[in-house]
């Protein structure tokens, strides 16, 4: 990272334990040879164990740590995550609407693993009417696609299915994530190896399936902000969406294998 090198925002949660949110997010923009610049929308309580509680900030201190960055950077790339209550995800919305921030990489985090809710329903709405449509890219899990779209994911071809969805509601392109694809299988007794990790990338309805191989690993935490980060700091450099996304589930997959 030099002065010369973009820089990347992250307007998130905060996760004292690193596991997710910003730690995660500011980590991996380093990582990818990007400045990390940070605001918070929640303080959370938790660990590898559960989610214990949070505290939100509001829409106010939100703008107001947004804007003496935004005034002293010029922001390449933005990567939104957690957005818990509905006037943190409006006064998202209003930023990038009016042009003062890039188009983000949202991040839809609606529940932690352990079960915890992470948005309130009322921001859902809010999420899906005004931020949705202002996205660069949309980067759901199977759970929060099915959420999103009320369309229930078993395969590829549900996975297109709610991918288009999500583009009828406004989002400009969309990527699928589908490891949790996997944990239904495992779920359902079969086992890991030789299967596949595969997302579905729809940018503005031209659809790619991205097919990885599945690692075999204890769960990490955190690879949904790793892997938005990873997109946006790539993005940030000039990158194009599709490199970018490759880009990021190489990073995140090195991640996985890492940790065992
Ligand atoms: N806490 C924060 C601040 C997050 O941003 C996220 C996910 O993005 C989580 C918790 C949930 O992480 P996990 O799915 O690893 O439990």
């Amino acid at each position: 990272m030099t002065s010369k090198s973009p820089v990347v925002l992250t307007i998130a949660g905060f996760d004292p334990s690193g596991g997710a949110g910003i730690i995660a997010d500011v980590r991996t923009i380093v990582e990818f040879g990007c400045r990390p610049v940070a605001a918070m929308t929640s303080l959370t309580f938790q660990n590898a164990a559960g989610v214990f509680g949070a505290t939100h900030e509001t829409a106010k201190s939100l703008r107001a740590q947004i804007v003496p960055v935004m005034q002293e950077h010029e922001i390449a790339a933005v990567k939104v995550g957690m957005l818990p209550i509905a006037e943190l995800v409006s006064e998202v919305a209003t930023f990038v609407r009016e042009n003062r921030l890039p188009a983000p990489v949202v991040d839809p985090v609606l529940r932690s693993s352990s079960g915890y809710e992470l948005m309130e329903s009322d921001a859902v709405e809010v999420f899906v009417r005004e931020l949705l449509p202002h996205a660069r890219l949309l980067t759901p899990n199977i759970p929060e696609a099915e959420s999103l779209t009320e369309v229930e994911i078993c395969d590829e071809q549900d996975m297109r299915r709610a991918a288009a969805k999500l583009r009828e509601m406004g989002a400009r392109a969309v990527l699928i994530k589908g490891g949790h694809a996997q944990q239904r299988a495992e779920g359902r007794g079969q086992k890991a190896e030789g299967r596949e990790a595969t997302d579905l990338l729809d940018d503005e309805g031209e659809l790619r399936i991205l097919r990885g191989q599945w690692i075999e690993a204890p769960p990490v935490r955190g690879t949904g902000c790793m892997l938005s980060s990873a997109i946006a700091a790539s993005l940030a450099h000039g990158a194009d969406l599709i490199t970018a996304v490759n880009a990021a589930k190489k990073y995140v997959a090195a991640e996985i294998q890492n940790s065992n």
